[in-house]
């Protein structure tokens, strides 16, 4: 049984009364291990341990290249513990082992080698426009970096949040979700052994409104990054209000996947398929409303609803498996929940909506599709993040837009069709923060990635990512001699 502890200058930590909660696997409802939840005090030492290796350690301090050889050897170490990491992580997520392995652990690796190589060229400004002036424009870590992560795919989101945050020199407070804290824990133990400074990066375990508001509303924290819902977003932002905290936050999704009669109708097929039920239907980038123009939808809808019955729901350590159980219960029945709502709001069911058949344990849902001909019901307005495609009917290209446009979000959106005009139109008139042309789900680390709307605040990615755990210093130096006006000067 793993006991989750805090992490706190590298050493496990927990209160002799801490409130001790279950870590359950989603795919038998075993519990593997408890979680021991750090509480306000807690939260205050491990921000303690950040500010002082702030302050007064190495870390900041560190030569570019010397921090630049760390992150690298991080992320190597990071890589050859993959199979462990997957492990720990499809035990709390529920996430295909596979996908885990193939996809998640390599981009935990090249978030380190990525970040590594930025501040190389991470150079500055030098401004000369003034006369007998020259100007510097230079970046300096933030300071202490909350970080706070969901639990959709703990390894590749909170590795992009350390690595951004600790590459310029900040020092951290990571808090995984109390659903998948046994990868993180993990991560963080093989960061002190790759050689980070203790202090550098601590960790603190527990719920959202105990660990997670006492981190946020921590005086000490100088930036918050958040990856979660849309609702705890504004409640982050209410937190970080009293103490002017600068906060990124990267929300939910309910993403337009626009299927034009114009399209290669066989590769929208496979798109939309995966933008769906990848990473067992839970990722705010899924494309979970499928616009199909009318003309091809019978045909789109009878072959989705084919390819949907056969996907394999399994046990996630199965290499067969495409899509796993999902994470929690509470989670799980409310994405169940949703059937029943399409129902009520006359949507016709293309296939699943229901528990997937054959598992007395665990939380499997079968592959789920509707069509509502409205873009109003609440199964075409909420994310519900679960392996569950709500199909909308849309006329012609000027129908397409205003849809996908009539949204509180604006994540991602995707777009297949072969015309040229139409492509651009989408790419030019889509209120989102990434659009897909032709293409599943990618992920660009230089590309800035970040919602529009109710989808979130700023953007990870590129300097553009980075920057945000730095303050910007302006240093005027005077090049020759100043006519200074000469004041009491008589
Ligand atoms: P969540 O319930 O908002 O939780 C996210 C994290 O915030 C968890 O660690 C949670 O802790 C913590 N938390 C909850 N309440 C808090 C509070 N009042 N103060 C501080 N922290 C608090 O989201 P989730 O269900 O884990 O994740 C799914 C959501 O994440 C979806 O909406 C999805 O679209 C979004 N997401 C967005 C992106 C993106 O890049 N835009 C990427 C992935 C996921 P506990 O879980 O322990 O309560």
């Amino acid at each position: 049984m793993r006991e989750i502890k805090s992490l706190i200058n590298g050493a496990p930590v927990s209160a002799p009364d801490a409130h001790a909660i279950a870590i359950v696997n989603p795919r038998d409802e075993s519990v593997s291990g408890t979680l021991y939840e750090a509480d306000a005090a807690e939260v205050d030492r491990a921000v303690a341990a950040a500010r002082r290796a702030f302050d007064e350690g190495p870390w900041p301090r560190m030569p570019v290249p010397e921090r630049q050889a760390l992150l690298r050897a991080a992320g190597a170490r990071l890589a050859e513990h993959g199979d462990e990491l997957a492990t720990l992580e499809c035990d709390d997520a529920g996430l295909p082992m596979h996908e885990i392995r193939s996809r998640h652990v390599p981009r935990m690796q090249q978030n380190f080698d990525y970040v590594a190589s930025l501040i190389g060229f991470d150079t500055g400004e030098t401004l000369e426009q003034i006369p007998n002036y020259l100007t510097l424009v230079s970046h300096e870590p933030a300071g202490v970096a909350a970080l706070i992560a969901p639990w959709n795919a703990p390894l590749a989101l909170a590795s992009m949040k350390l690595t951004s945050a600790l590459c310029l020199g900040n020092t951290c407070v990571l808090k995984p979700s109390e659903y998948t804290p046994s990868s993180l824990y993990r991560v963080v133990e093989i960061l002190h052994e790759a050689g980070l400074p203790d202090g550098v990066v601590n960790l603190v375990n527990g719920r959202g409104h105990v660990t997670g508001q006492a981190l946020t509303a921590h005086p000490g924290v100088d930036r918050i990054a958040f990856t979660g819902g849309t609702e705890t977003g504004s409640a982050i932002m209410r937190a970080a209000a009293d103490n002017l905290t600068p906060v990124m936050l990267e929300l939910g999704g309910k993403s337009a996947n626009i299927v034009f009669e114009s399209a290669d109708l066989d590769a929208a097929l496979d798109g939309a398929l995966l933008g769906i039920y990848s990473n067992n239907g839970q990722q705010c980038l899924a494309g979970s409303r499928i616009l199909v123009q009318r003309a091809i939808l019978d045909d789109f809808v009878e072959r989705f609803a084919e390819r949907s019955t056969a996907i394999r729901v399994g046990d996630p350590r199965d290499p067969a498996t495409e899509i796993g159980p999902l994470c929690y219960r509470e989670h799980y029945e409310r994405v169940l929940g949703f059937a029943d709502v399409a129902k009520q709001e006359g949507a016709r069911l293309v296939c699943g909506g229901e528990r997937a058949p054959g598992f007395d344990q665990g939380y499997y849902m079968a592959p789920t599709a509707f069509v509502s001909e409205t873009n109003d019901s609440r199964i075409a307005r909420e994310e519900i993040f679960g392996p569950f495609a709500t199909i909308i009917p849309f006329d012609g290209i000027d129908d397409a837009i205003a849809i996908a446009n009539d949204s509180d979000f604006g994540l991602v959106a995707y777009a297949w069709t072969q015309d040229l005009n139409t492509a651009l139109r989408v790419r030019n008139e889509i209120r989102a923060g990434t659009i897909w042309i032709n293409s599943p789900l990618m992920r660009d680390l230089h590309a800035p990635f970040g919602g529009y709307k109710h989808s979130g605040v700023g953007r990870t990615g590129g300097f553009e990512g980075v920057h945000f755990f730095a303050e910007t210093k302006t240093t005027s130096i005077a090049t020759g001699d100043l006519a200074m006006r000469k004041v009491g000067d008589l």
